[in-house]
Formats: C-alpha cells, structure tokens, sequence
C-alpha cells in the first residue's frame, strides 16, 4: 500500500525554496493556482522509499504570518487550515544561512503554530564566503529541531533530507514564544471561537481575522475589548521577544574564529550605542559635536569664499563700463552665486559627518535604537534616516523614504521630513542668530550660536515628530509590518567612497539650488531696480541735488543715498509686491521687506539671505557685499511708523519659526508629488506646514512684543 505525506516549503523570499522544490521533485510537479486566488501553486511528488510518496508543495515567499501581500495570504492559509487535506504533515523551513537571525524570524513563528518542522540551512557557500559558520549541532540542540544543511542551487544533501521525511521520530514539533504574559481565560476563549488547540495559533488567527468584517471577526475584536487586548502591542511585544530568543541562540552557534572575536567586540559597542538611554544620549551628544564643527570649521572657508567673491565683483565692476549690464552681473549674478557658494563649506561639513556615520555603520544603529522612540509616532526606525538627512536637504531625504515597505509610515516620513531644519535654513538661521547675538558669545565650551541653532534643529524635530503623531490618527493603515533591519558589521570608512558621496550632495545643493537662487536673484534685481510709472526716476532726482552737491559733507551725502536706496526699492515693482502682502503678514511682525523675501523664498529658502542683500545693498560701493554687511544694515533699520528698529527681537523669533516650519521650497513639492503619485500630498504638506508656521509665528511675535 503507498503511504503518501504533504510536506510544504517555507521561507522568506529567494532563500532558495523554488531550487529545493525542483532538487526534490524533478520533473515531476505540476503547476496550478491556490484555490480563489491567482497566486500560483506548484505541488511535485517525490518518491521516498519503496511504499512512501511525498506530496511537497512549494509555497510563496513570505517575512512574516501577519500577512500583507495575497502571496502571504497563501502561506499563512495553508499553515492555518488543520483541518483541510493540503495540511502539512511537516514543513521544511529554508533558511538563508548568510541571513540566519532574519530567516528565524519566521521559522520560530511557523513552529510556534504546533506543525512538525524541520531547518533546512541553504546558501551555506554564502555564508561561508562571509566568514559565517555555525556549530549545527549546538544550534540544533538550541532550536530542538533537525537541522540540515544543504546547497539548493548545487542540490547538495538533499538525500539527507529524503531520508529525514521517512523518519517519524524527526517529526519534532518546537515552541519559542511565551505566551504566559497574556490572560490564559482569553486565550482559552479565543481556542473555542477559533476552533483551535495551539494557543499561539489561535490567537494569531484571531488578530489577522480581527482586521476583517466577518461575523467571526466582531466576536474575537468583542472578547479582545474584554480582556482589554492590544493587538498591536502583542503583536511589537512578540517580534521583540523573538529576536531576543533568535539573537541569544544565533550568537551562541556562531563558531567562534577571528571574526567572532571582533564580532564579541562588536556586540559588547552595540549594546552602549544602542542602549536604551545611553545610546540616545551618545547619539545626541554627537549631533551637537557635528553642529559646533560645521560652525567653527566652516568659518575660515566662508571667509575664502567671501574673499574671492568680493575679488571677482570688484574686478567686474570697475573693469567693465558703468550701466546695466554691470549691474546685472555684479548684483543680480554674481550676489545670487555667492549666495549659493558661501554656505558650501557648512553643507559639505554637514555631509561629510553623516557620510562617514553611515559608511561606518552608525547610522543603521540609530535606526534600530529609534525604531522604538519613532513607532509612536506613526513611523518606524527607517524613517530616522530620510528625518536625519532632512537635516541636510529634504529632496533626497524625500526619495530616501522609499525604503520604508508600510504605506502609512512612508507617507508620514514623507509629510514631515520638511520640518526637519535642512541647509537652505542654515543662511537664514545664521543671519538672524547673528543679529540677535554677537559671534563671539561663549556659554562655557560652547559658541552660543551654536546652541542656538541646535535649537532650531531640535524646533523642527520635535514639529516634525508632534505632526507624525497627528497625521497617525489622519491617515488609514492598510497594512503591518514590521522593522526587520539587520545591523551592518562596523568598519573603517573609505575616503574614496565618502569623498565621491560629498562630491555628489554638494553638487546636488550647487546645481539643484544654486539655479534657481541665481535665477530668482537675477528675477529680483529686475523687480527691485525697475518700477511703475517711473517712480524710481522721480526718487533719483528728488535726492540728486543733494547727492551731486560738493559743499555738503560726504557723510550726509552717503545718508542721502541710503535713503534714496530705501525710497527706490519702495517705489519698485518688488516693493509694490511686497506691500500688496504686508497686511496679511503684519500681525507676525513682518513689513513688506519681509514679504518681498517670504515671497521669493517659496523658490527657495535661502533666497531670503539674497533678497536681503539685493534689497539693502543696492548701494554697496566696493562690492564686497558681505553677509556682516547685511546684516549690519537690516539692525540698522528703522520702521518709520514706530521709530524702533524693523528688526525687533519678537520680529526675528517670529521669522525664525516661520522660516522653520514654512514649505517654502518649490523642488520638494515636486518631489512629494513624484513620490507619492498625487497632487493631494504635496497640496495637503503645503496647507499644514503653511498654517503651522502662520500660527506659531503669530504666537511668537504676540508673546515677545
Ligand atoms: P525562492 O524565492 O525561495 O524560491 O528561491 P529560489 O529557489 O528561486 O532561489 C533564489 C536564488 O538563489 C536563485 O538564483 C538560486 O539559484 C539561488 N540559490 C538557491 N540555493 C542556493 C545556494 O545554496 N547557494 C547559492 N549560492 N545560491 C543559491
Ligand atoms: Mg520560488
């Protein structure tokens, strides 16, 4: 008589199921489709011995028994329906070998479900290329399951595992995930509605059928509600829990050779950088070393820059005839790059320590130590990297998101990276710090600019994390998952590799967004030298008697043309613009300067520090036009209404925080629209960040006035 078993295959994607399942079977399988569905289903049989037949059925790849994808489905189905006749009598997990703690994962949950299993370890040539070894036979004694380990691709022992199949007493089943921390009545009440005698099974049925509308369904949400069960939280509390269990058992099986030895390094550094407490202090310790760095290390480059640039405009502007075109090239160009090459160096710093904190595998530390802090707030630790290099700008950050599998949690990292304070921040930052306190203030060790701006880096992280928690009631969840990241081995950076990453961020800042500040520089110097109904001649000659008048002192005749200066920018189309918008922005503190500079800055950010100097340095004489120069001039000025100076100290706060949470930044529009295949996104980010910055900047001004 043939006695026939069903064995299925399980594992996560491309661990080499397909290879096994055709290693087993030969030729002869057939191919059709799981019942209701369109996922494809391949069933082969194999001949163990002379009265015995397996049944081996080849199932999707899948991460997880929570399914989200109807290839999960399938699995998760199959391993679920004791009662239906393609149950398993035994299920061979494949396990990647070079992957080991990932694979795990989901063999300790399959095994869990009470099914006889046994661990097959396949791409042990990778492995072994990677310098991983495993001592089997402890790992087996850990697991308490049969292990083999096998080449699918090579079909290298695959007798052992034909063998295995003919052995009843290798039908082992195995239990790793405690469940004495949940109510034992619920539990048993769960059994009964889901018909089922594995308490994990059960409940783990219970939760995925929980999601769904079915009469069964309102029952099981019913008895969670009564016991007060959070499933999510069960749910996180069981991955944790798993890969605690999967991390003890792997790191005792490794075989210990050199890279063990740096390995027990390895794990000793990673429990202080990823401490709970520790690792968050350290991490933050280290943002503020990076921010003092790119404040003192930038400024003598700055200072070149500057330098050369005051070189280059001088050249231009007494070396090419009085006119127009002299004018255009000196304070519509040239201003408009210098504007982009000064902040250089601070972004190239900036880079330079996230590049070599990701190369040396510090970033992926951060991410898992965050995964915990991040997932209240509707994202997961991936989203700590596209947030961090928000820092630097939000468009590449923005495109970083895509690593992040859960829709929601994308669509959160995405919405909010913007808050976060990137470098086109910096110069507006830097400019109003300055005139609020003087560079050379020290609070102890530390450059008091530098705590500022620390500051304004941290306004931006905590409004981007309070609108991730609000956006988390807002925006449906279509699926779970969960945070499966592997933590790369440290190693030394390569310069080659860094200078290559600078080379492109810094270029992508250049190129990017030094266009369209030169184009928008060049706009505003059309709009602030050009005027209706020729108003700006009728200033010129108002003050030209003064000005060309030899028998009034010089200093009289330089304030004459400062004023003509500010009464010509007035009478320009710019300042026409600006003073259309004035009474929106008045009760945050703003005059019409301001909204010639808010206005221009939807390009982007940092065209504010250009609008500044072409605004208040239409009379700059020498041509090196500095940022102390305009900065200089801005304390300088007088609101004429008041008699007090424009800039007040609630007048700059309030800029500040609009600066910090406003979407003023055309290229990331684009890119939120781009990613996210919507116009309803970038629309909905434009709207919130907008009224955010509105009112937080009307509560500033209202409370420092
Ligand atoms: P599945 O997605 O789990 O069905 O995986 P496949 O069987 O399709 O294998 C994925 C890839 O891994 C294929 O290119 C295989 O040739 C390769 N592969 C399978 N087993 C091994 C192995 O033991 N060693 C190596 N180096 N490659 C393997
Ligand atoms: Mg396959």
């Amino acid at each position: 008589m043939q006695k026939e078993i069903t064995v299925a295959l399980v594992g996560n994607p491309n661990c080499g199921k397909t290879s096994l399942f055709n290693a087993l079977t030969g030729l002869n399988h057939k191919v059709s489709n799981f019942a209701g569905t369109t996922v494809e289903k391949k069933t082969g049989e194999t001949k163990l011995s002379a009265g015995v037949k397996a049944q081996i059925i080849d199932l999707p790849g899948t991460y997880s028994l929570y399914p989200k994808s109807a290839d999960e489905l399938v699995t998760y189905e199959i391993l679920r329906n004791k009662a239906e006749n393609n149950y398993p009598d035994l299920v061979i997990f494949i396990a990647d070998a070079s992957n080991l703690k990932r694979n795990l994962l989901l063999f300790s949950q399959v095994a869990d479900l009470g099914v006889p299993i046994i661990l097959c370890l396949n791409m042990m040539d990778v492995a072994e290329r990677k310098g991983i070894r495993y001592d089997l036979k402890l790992l087996e004694k850990e697991l308490g399951v049969p292990i083999f380990a096998i080449n699918a691709r090579k079909q290298e022992g695959i007798d052992n595992i034909k063998s295995a199949l003919l052995n009843d007493k290798l039908r082992i089943t195995a239990q790793y995930y405690n469940l004495d921390h949940v109510n034992a009545k619920m539990l048993d009440e769960i059994c009964k509605a889901t018909d089922k005698r594995n308490k994990y099974a059960a409940l783990q049925f219970a939760i995925n059928a929980s999601s769904l509308l079915s009469e069964k369904a309102q029952r099981i949400i019913k008895l969670f509600e009564k016991y007060s069960f959070d499933t999510r939280k069960f749910q996180e509390d069981e991955i944790l829990s798993r890969y605690h269990i999967i991390e003890t058992t792997v790191r005792n099986a490794r075989l210990k050779n050199t890279s063990q030895l740096k390995n027990s390094l390895t794990h000793k550094v990673d429990e202080i950088l990823t401490h709970r407490y520790w690792g968050i202090g350290i991490f933050l310790v280290l943002l503020l070393l990076v921010f003092q760095a790119m404040f003192s290390w930038s400024s003598y480059p700055m200072d070149f820059v500057e330098y050369i640039f005051g070189l280059i405009s001088n050249y231009i502007e007494t070396q090419m005839p009085k006119g127009i075109l002299n004018d255009l090239m000196v304070q519509g160009i040239l201003a408009g790059l210098s504007g982009v090459m000064i902040f250089l160096p601070q972004i190239i710093i900036l880079f330079l320590f996230i590049a070599i904190l990701e190369d040396v595998g510090y970033m992926a530390r951060v991410g898992f130590m965050m995964d915990r802090i991040m997932r209240p707030f509707g994202m997961n630790g991936k989203s700590i990297v596209p947030l961090i290099s928000g820092m630097a700008c939000a468009v590449p950050s923005i495109m970083a998101s895509r690593n992040i599998e859960n829709k929601k949690e994308r669509l959160i990292t995405i919405l909010v990276t913007p808050l976060m304070s990137c470098s086109a921040r910096l110069p507006v930052y830097t400019l109003l710090i300055g005139m609020l306190i003087p560079d050379t203030a020290k609070w102890g060790p530390f450059n008091v600019h530098g705590l500022v701006l620390m500051l304004m880096y941290l306004i931006g992280f905590v409004a981007a994390i309070f609108s991730a928690w609000i956006f988390k009631f807002f925006i449906k969840q279509k699926q779970k998952n969960y945070f499966i990241m592997e933590l790369p081995s440290y190693k030394m950076p390569v310069f080659s590799n860094l200078m290559i990453t600078l080379y492109e961020k810094a270029g992508a800042f250049v190129w990017g967004a030094g266009k369209i500040i030169v184009a928008v520089s060049v706009v505003l110097w059309v709009l602030a030298s050009t005027g209706p109904h020729g108003n700006i001649a009728k200033v010129e000659q108002k003050f030209a008697s003064t000005i060309n008048n030899d028998t009034i002192p010089e200093t009289l005749r330089e304030e004459a043309k400062l004023q003509m200066n500010s009464q010509k920018l007035e009478a320009s189309y710019a300042g026409e613009f600006g003073k259309m918008i004035e009474p929106a922005i008045r009760p945050l503190g703003f005059d019409w300067k301001i909204g010639i500079a808010l206005l221009t800055s939807l390009a982007a950010r940092e065209v504010f520090v250009g609008t500044m100097s072409t605004i208040y340095s239409v009379n700059d004489d020498g041509g090196e036009e500095t940022f102390s120069n305009i900065k200089t001039k801005m304390q300088a000025e007088i609101n004429s209404q008041t008699g007090k100076p424009s800039y007040s100290l609630a007048t700059i706060l309030s800029l500040m925080i609009f600066y910090a949470f406003a979407l003023q930044c055309m290229s990331t529009i684009a890119v939120v629209k781009k990613e996210t295949h919507s116009n309803k996104w970038p629309i909905i980010q434009f709207v919130y960040m907008t009224v955010l910055a509105y009112a937080s900047s009307f509560l500033v001004f209202t409370i420092f006035t």
